[in-house]
């Protein structure tokens, strides 16, 4: 597997527990919107730790981009990257991921889970074909919800948001559930996208799967 060493151009702080990282873009690197690559902290100690992050800058970007949720407590490579400053060093390898769009549906995310969707839809809205696109994004609370001015810019009405640990205002509680999705979903004959903790995804599939929706209509990562 080749590895690419690369050098953080810039950190932002885009929520309280989430970072965007910008790094410079190897030659000839390339990947779809929802692909992801494993990345490790180009250090002695954290070199061979690996995990993988999605990209979420546009393909045409002169720059690669990942959008992280720490972990400090976990001591993993998270933890480590919270660590990190600009001119600081990435290994990246070859991108892979399941997750690609494949027409217009149904996004439903949860917390970090929004990475590939993020890239798709960017995508999308570069191309000029985000109409007839949904997204459900279900987090904890409201401080939890990544880029959530520029999704509800993007979608209005089609963006719905479900917090399960605060109530608030214009926004649903509690866990997806049937009923949810019936109320949220005006036509289930589209695509179904789910990413997001493996509960979640465990439980929206099995609820998609009561409601008729055939599998292949359903893009997950495996
Ligand atoms: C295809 C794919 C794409 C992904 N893309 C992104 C992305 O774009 N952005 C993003 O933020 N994440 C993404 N993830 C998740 C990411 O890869 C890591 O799993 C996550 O960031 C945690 O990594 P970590 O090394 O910090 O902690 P981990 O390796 O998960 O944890 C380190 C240690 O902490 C302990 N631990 C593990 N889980 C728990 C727990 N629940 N509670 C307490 N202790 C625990 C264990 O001892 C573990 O060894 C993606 C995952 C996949 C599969």
């Amino acid at each position: 597997m080749e590895e690419h060493i690369v050098r953080i151009l810039n950190i932002k702080q885009v929520t309280h527990d989430v970072k965007r990282f910008q790094v410079a873009k190897p030659d000839g690197y390339s990947f779809e919107p929802g692909q992801a690559t494993e990345v490790s902290v180009n250090s002695p100690e954290m070199r061979n730790r690996k995990q993988p992050f999605t990209f979420t800058c546009l393909t045409s970007a002169p720059y690669l981009e990942f959008t992280i949720k720490i972990y400090p407590e976990r001591k993993g490579v998270t933890a480590s990257l919270d660590r990190l400053n600009p001119g600081d060093e990435l290994i990246l390898r070859d991108v892979w991921g399941a997750i690609h769009y494949s027409g217009p549906g149904v996004f439903v995310a949860g917390g970090a889970g929004i990475t590939p969707f993020l890239s798709i839809l960017r995508d999308l809205d570069d191309k000029g074909k985000i109409s007839g696109n949904r997204l459900i994004f279900a987090n904890k609370t409201r401080a939890d919800i990544i880029y959530e001015d520029y999704f509800r810019n993007l979608l209005g009405n089609d963006f719905i948001t479900i917090l399960s640990r605060e109530k608030a205002e214009g926004y649903a509680y509690g866990h997806v559930n049937g009923e949810f999705l019936v109320e949220n979903i005006p036509d289930f004959s589209k695509q179904f996208y789910v990413c997001g903790p493996d509960a979640m995804i465990k439980s929206v599939v099995g609820l998609l799967g009561e409601l008729g929706i055939v599998q292949k209509s359903i893009t997950i990562e495996l």
